[in-house]
């Protein structure tokens, strides 16, 4: 496992399980200020989630931008009406340029996305573009008061990426806001015009609110960094654990079928029946510890896939009649047909398979029958496993798909299980690059539905 970098403020996971934070020291302050101190953990922090939230709202930003330049150097509203905002006519230049650095700030964190590999560089990239609206919003609407409130605004938001330092960014640049602007345009600036102690004054305030921010990010940082250290050990106790037990169940299930052979020859029936439960059970043991040790090498990225070409109708209609083996009280068939190949790994598919049958055999004890529904869209194959069971609530049907997750409440059966195989099953289906879903009604039965590329 890729340890985190070291960086101030860090909580770490004691060998007895103790949580510790480090306290900042200057230094080590200093020195964080150059790496990302998030680095490995931009998973836990939602970081993808945020990052494209950022994107959207400084395209707001732009749309906003642009909506103010319209009101003030296209309609002249200002010209009409007293705006509560301070707002001012601006003329048809100053309005091209500042869309266009509006444009250029909504635009680069956009286009560099995924390009900068440091997610901290993208960062700062992406606050000073949201800063730099700040300025663009003052600027057009004339200086107004309630426009430098955008600041403040933008430092609350920083501090969704739990880095302390992007809050120090925006005083940075509201400072400079301040000093070297009011020096160029003082006329820009509504208020206060040319006034050398409204720097000194917005620097205690906008510092207060930075150094809020920065009590809140190492909160919410050493939170999320100490459940994330705590559920890496949890993932790693379940490799090694997984691991290690699969080597005696294994040679227990050898033993067990050595000792059925020689009582078979023996003619000892009731101890057959009883081996033949003892190995049913080693069965169901050796697919849970396989469940886990799929879903370690998922969380690894180790699963590996061995690609090959076959006819997907006949490989389906193969898989369905050993299913049939196992499900005696319910009728498997296979309707339609795809009349096209894939490229995939056959075992894994045939592991996909298995999950959705069993869940739809264990999930309608009242039925007696399972669909499986094949067809084509142009250069996909899709296949349904539908059942006519105890169906799913579309609350949970949102949850399905994620690690160690069972519906437990009234009404619903609860069979032995780790809630492990619609997870590993949607993570088969992503790595061939496939799509996954279910449709379900309560009381009336689900479908789920997987579709892949067909080669
Ligand atoms: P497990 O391996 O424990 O069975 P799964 O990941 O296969 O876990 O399924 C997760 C949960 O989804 C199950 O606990 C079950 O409640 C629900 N489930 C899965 N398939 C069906 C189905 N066809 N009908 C109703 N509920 C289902």
């Amino acid at each position: 496992m890729s340890e985190p970098a070291a960086g101030a403020h860090t909580a770490t996971l004691a060998a007895d399980g103790s949580v510790s934070k480090e306290r900042p020291r200057w230094r080590a302050l200093i020195r964080t200020f150059r790496g990302d101190i998030n680095t490995g953990y931009g998973q836990a922090m939602g970081y993808p989630a945020i990052d494209a939230l950022t994107l959207r709202v400084l395209r707001y930003h732009l749309l906003a931008l642009a909506v103010v330049v319209l009101l003030n150097a296209v309609i002249k509203l200002p010209s009409y009406i007293e705006s509560p905002l301070g707002w001012r006519v601006i003329t048809p230049a100053e309005a091209w340029w500042k869309l266009g650095l509006g444009a250029l700030a909504a635009v680069a964190p956009w286009y560099l996305y995924g390009r900068v590999k440091n997610h901290y560089l993208w960062r700062l990239c992406a606050v000073t573009s949201l800063a730099a609206f700040s300025y663009l919003l003052v600027f057009v609407t004339g200086g107004s008061i309630e426009a430098h409130f955008h600041f403040f605004v933008i430092i609350a938001y920083a501090t969704i990426y739990a880095d302390w330092r992007l809050g120090w960014l925006v005083l940075l640049l509201t400072a400079l806001h301040h000093t070297v602007l009011d020096f160029l345009r003082p006329g820009w600036v509504f208020h206060y015009g040319h006034n050398l102690i409204a720097p000194l004054v917005h620097v205690v305030f906008v510092a207060a609110a930075v150094g809020f921010a920065t009590l809140l990010c190492r909160h919410q940082r050493n939170a999320i960094v100490s459940l994330e250290l705590a559920r890496r050990r949890n993932d790693e106790f379940l490799g090694i654990a997984s691991h290690e037990l699969r080597t005696p169940v294994t040679s227990i299930k050898a033993f067990v079928q050595v000792l059925q052979r020689r009582v078979g020859q023996d003619g000892d029936g009731r101890t057959s029946q009883t081996l033949g439960r003892v190995e049913h059970q080693v069965n169901r043991l050796s697919a849970l510890i396989g469940d886990l040790l799929d879903a370690t090498k998922i969380k690894k990225g180790t699963l590996p896939l061995r690609t090959s070409t076959f006819d997907f109708d006949a490989f389906i209609h193969d898989a369905a009649e050993e299913l049939q083996v196992a499900c005696e009280g319910h009728r498997i068939e296979v309707i339609g047909r795809s009349g096209k190949r894939v490229s995939a790994d056959e075992d894994r598919l045939r592991q996909v398979l298995s999950n959705l049958v069993m869940n739809a055999v264990k999930y309608s004890p009242q039925a007696d029958r399972v669909l499986i529904r094949l067809s084509d869209r142009r250069d996909l194959v899709r296949v349904e496993v539908i059942d006519y069971g105890i169906g799913i609530s579309s609350e949970n049907q949102r949850l399905l798909f994620r690690r160690f997750f069972r519906i437990e409440e009234p009404g619903h059966p609860v069979y032995p299980g780790l809630g492990l195989g619609l997870y590993i099953t949607a993570e088969i289906i992503r790595r061939h690059k496939g799509k996954i879903g279910v449709e379900s009604l309560p009381g009336k039965g689900s479908t789920f539905f997987i579709e892949l590329p067909a080669s």
